[in-house]
């Protein structure tokens, strides 16, 4: 039987910063082993993220993970590149626009207030500023918004992906394109992982970062995780009127916007009754026209003229309990470690997991932010750590 000393299940960009974080540290020895289904990464949720990435969070975690995040993407060429070839992301830095109505305005206080004390630079501003910054958004009906002033915007999903992937090959991480039908339980280890055709391989550890999958792999060996597929669309839009350097905008509503180039890019998240578990990827078209189009043409006039182009759908692993992540060794076994359930904000948190799971897998404890909160302890004691700013 062939042998890792870690085993990854799922190579997403959660699989793979996990790989490189544990590859490059030097306390590591042995051999690294991500199996991923699917190395086109044709309906990972990775290859149809939006990249946003932001502080503005109401879990402190959230917020320290996303500075980590945001500066290591800007400081990409220094982590992912290669012998002879140099790494930069994209990094637009436009901010992140939280838009709030009287109702929503205590909460986005509270948020701001906690984000500053965490060291973000977020500008809290009343309708005057708001017109004054973005002339070409309607106020009439807003309180207030709070705009990130630095390391908010948005990155390329797929090349953060392939950055840690072809980085963590350099380093020695060795890829297999196969699917993970589940995993070997002996007493408080995983003993081995199953690969759909049989063959076992054995571990020293083993991770579930599959997304969407990890739910069907834990349960392999006993572990119930509240993560569920959810089908969220992206809408790609033209507009005539060009409107300058707008953030990521997000109405009370909860329809957002950003540009992408020369066009923008739109969604909305359903309300909790009608967001369903669900595994295709069919775009439903009509959201776009019943409850999206109205809600951006309220917010920016310009939009009253606008060109559909495109769409697409993706899937949040969508975490019921509370919409944050679940990280770290899971209670009653020695060697089984989560990384998943993200709801929406794994891409921005990639740097910070790949990090804190790979200080769990060497180092036995998180040695730089302490991520014990987001534990699977939580989820076996029904105490969600609810994350209120869920775009
Ligand atoms: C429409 C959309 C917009 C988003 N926008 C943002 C955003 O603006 N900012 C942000 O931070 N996040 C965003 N996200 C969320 C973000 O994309 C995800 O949280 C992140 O990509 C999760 O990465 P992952 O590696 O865990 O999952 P994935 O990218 O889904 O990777 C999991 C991998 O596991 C593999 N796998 C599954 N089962 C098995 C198996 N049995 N055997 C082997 N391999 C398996 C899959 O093939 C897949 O490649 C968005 C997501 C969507 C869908």
């Amino acid at each position: 039987m062939q042998k890792a000393e870690i085993v990854i299940i799922g190579g997403g960009v959660i699989g793979s910063a996990i790989a490189y974080f544990t590859a490059v540290d030097p306390a590591f020895q042995g051999r690294i082993l991500v199996i991923e289904k699917d190395p086109t990464y044709a309906e990972a949720a990775t290859a149809r993220s939006a990249g946003g990435i932001r502080q503005q969070f109401s879990t402190p975690e959230n917020i320290q993970m996303s500075i980590f995040g945001a500066a290591f993407v800007k400081a990409a060429a220094e982590h992912l590149s290669l012998p002879g070839e140099r790494i930069d992301l994209p990094f637009v830095e436009n901010g992140y626009l939280f838009l709030a109505t009287a109702a929503g305005l205590p909460v986005l206080a509270r948020n701001h207030a906690l984000q500053t004390e965490l060291g973000a630079e977020i500008a809290f501003l009343d309708p005057a500023g708001l017109r004054q910054r973005f002339p070409w958004l309607n106020t009439e009906d807003l309180a207030g918004g709070s705009h990130g002033l630095a390391n908010e915007g948005w990155t390329d999903p797929y090349s953060l992906l392939q950055a840690f992937r072809r980085k963590a090959i350099q380093l020695g991480v060795e890829y297999r394109k196969d699917a993970v039908a589940g995993m070997l339980r002996e007493g408080d280890r995983i003993t081995a992982v199953e690969l759909a055709g049989g063959e076992r391989i054995a571990c020293g550890a083993a991770v579930d970062a599959a997304g969407i999958g990890a739910t069907g792999i834990a349960r392999t060996v006993g572990v119930e995780l509240p993560v569920r597929p959810r089908k969220r669309f992206v809408f790609v839009f033209d507009c005539r009127e060009p409107i300058r350097k707008a953030p990521l905008t997000i109405d009370p509503s909860g329809v957002y916007f950003r540009p992408e180039g020369a066009s923008f890019i739109c969604g909305v998240s359903p309300e909790e009754a009608e967001d369903r578990d669900c595994t295709d990827l069919e775009v439903e078209y009509e959201l776009f026209e019943s409850a999206i189009w109205p809600a951006l043409a309220h917010r920016v006039p310009a939009f009253e003229a606008i060109k559909l182009v495109r769409a697409w759908a993706g899937h949040y692993d969508y975490n019921t309990l509370d919409q944050n992540a679940i990280l770290g060794r899971v209670p009653g076994f020695a060697n089984f470690y989560l990384a998943n359930g993200f709801s929406g904000h794994g891409l921005q948190q990639s740097p910070a997991v790949g990090r804190a799971i790979a200080e769990l897998l060497v180092h036995g404890r998180y040695r730089t932010l302490d991520l014990s909160r987001f534990g699977f302890e939580r989820v076996l004691a029904g105490q969600p750590l609810a994350e209120l700013n869920v775009v």
